[in-house]
């Protein structure tokens, strides 16, 4: 388990963990859409972990109408790419009626404590669940999922409701991931 710290701004591909910028896809990714309102997402972070490279997004047209919290909504998005997969910077849609990049790249520092800077998340250990436990089903195997990483509202511009949290799942053996967030 390690924490994430903020690291202040970085470039919008930069290789380590960080909110906003660009996502770092595989040839021949299709940006995501909302299952519910059919806008693009919203890219909201780039997890390296130690089983894959996470990618989160989440809806973010007329925020609180689509069920983005929900892990299985179809309103966020949630990646695990093999490791050793080449990965480059995904080209955003370009839409005039929702965002699909935060308005700013945040890198997330691992470290073993804290220090003077914010906590912004972790990755691995137990997640601190505010509501009751939602552990995700594997949309592959049904079985439940690991907690890979937990993020924080911040003021970078993701919108986890007040005070919320974000929740990482991944299922190794299918190479799957899965979001939801709690206020
Ligand atoms: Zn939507
Ligand atoms: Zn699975």
């Amino acid at each position: 388990m390690h924490l994430l710290l903020q690291g202040g701004p970085t470039a919008a591909d930069a290789p380590g963990p960080r909110t906003g910028g660009l996502p770092l896809v595989p040839a021949g990714f299709a940006w995501p859409h909302c299952r519910e309102c059919d806008s693009p997402l919203l890219f909201i972070a780039h997890l390296p972990l130690d089983h894959g490279t996470a990618a989160v997004f989440l809806c973010d047209f007329d925020p609180g109408m689509c069920d983005t919290w929900l892990a299985d909504g179809g309103a966020n998005h949630a990646y695990l790419f093999p490791p050793g997969t080449p990965l480059a910077p995904a080209a955003a849609p370009d839409d005039p009626n929702v965002p699909t990049l935060l308005p700013t790249t945040t890198a997330l520092h691992p470290a073993d404590r804290p220090d003077d800077r914010p906590e912004v998340g972790r990755v691995g250990g137990a997640p601190d669940w505010i509501q009751d436990p939602e552990i995700p089903a594997c949309p592959g195997c049904a079985a439940p999922m690991e907690f890979a990483a937990q993020l924080e509202n911040d003021d970078t511009g993701i919108n986890f409701g007040d005070d919320g949290l974000g929740y990482l799942f991944t299922c190794r053996p299918c190479v799957r991931a899965a979001f939801l967030w709690q206020c």
